[in-house]
């Protein structure tokens, strides 16, 4: 029997994949600390927060909970955390949803490539929603150059495996920090379009402002100060900037604080 270590779940969702119904799954524990997170208490499993669920059998089980959500929903989605610290739960959720004709959903921060290619290899991917984080330094709070490297270097490794995988659809995601990633963003699109370019339809984009208090937790909140909560020019300039790069775009609203 395969546990998960999970914060919970969602039978019905309308806001974690666009456009679509999803019974959302979190995962806990994570590989990075970035310090917008607003799930940092389930990614560094603080007491309290997480627990072990069978991911097969009856109720009480997340199968159990999927079979009777099963006709209302788009994907069963998986988040967290990075669920792919938890990839034989995950592989072992994405099967049963399979036996019950449900499409799957994983959003990962992309930087584990051997997990994904795993999953991949067994064809239990349908869509991957995946941030740019982008100025990377900032974004994740990491220093250490050969650290940044390597980030850089998994996160394309795995763009590869999921473009080189027909049956994937991509949502790319970018969080717009205030005063920061309309510094750098053109240069990362840049970067990464010779890979995008291989999705061809596969993939969208969907522009999101970064949130903080009273909305979210973040892990920093003075982190949060300087960067969460951009203005409404800066969203508009960043949907832009991605619409003009040649792709499809969605903006996300910024709510009333
Ligand atoms: S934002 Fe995502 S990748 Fe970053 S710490 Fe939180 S869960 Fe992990």
């Amino acid at each position: 029997m395969v546990d998960a270590l999970i914060a919970g779940w969602k039978e019905t969702s309308l806001i974690d994949v666009h456009g679509a119904v999803t019974f959302t799954v979190w995962f806990c524990g994570c590989n990075l600390r970035c310090p917008f997170c607003h799930n940092h208490r389930l990614a560094d499993v603080e007491p309290g927060t997480c627990r072990w669920v069978p991911v097969r059998g009856g109720e009480g089980s997340i199968e159990g909970a999927l079979s009777h959500a099963a006709r209302f929903i788009d994907y069963v989605h998986v988040t967290g955390g990075e669920p792919l610290v938890q990839v034989g739960a995950v592989a072992e959720l994405f099967r049963a949803a399979r036996e019950l004709g449900v499409k799957t959903s994983l959003n990962t921060n992309l930087t584990l490539t051997g997990p994904l290619k795993e999953l991949l290899s067994e064809g239990l991917v349908d869509h991957v929603a995946t941030d740019l984080k982008t100025p990377l330094r900032e974004m994740t709070g990491i220093t250490d150059e050969g650290a940044l490297r390597s980030i850089v270097k998994s996160y394309e490794s795995s763009l590869k495996a999921l473009a080189e995988n027909e049956g994937v659809v991509l949502e790319l995601r970018i969080p717009i920090a205030r005063n920061l990633t309309l510094r750098t963003l053109p240069q990362a699109l840049k970067e990464l379009e010779p890979i995008l370019r291989r999705f061809g339809d596969r993939v969208y984009v969907v522009v999101n402002p970064l949130l903080g208090p009273p909305i979210t937790d973040p892990r920093n909140r003075e982190w949060c100060e300087r960067h969460c909560w951009p203005g409404e020019e800066e969203l508009e300039e960043a949907y832009r900037i991605v619409v003009e790069a040649g792709f499809k775009a969605f903006k996300g609203r910024l709510p009333v604080k």
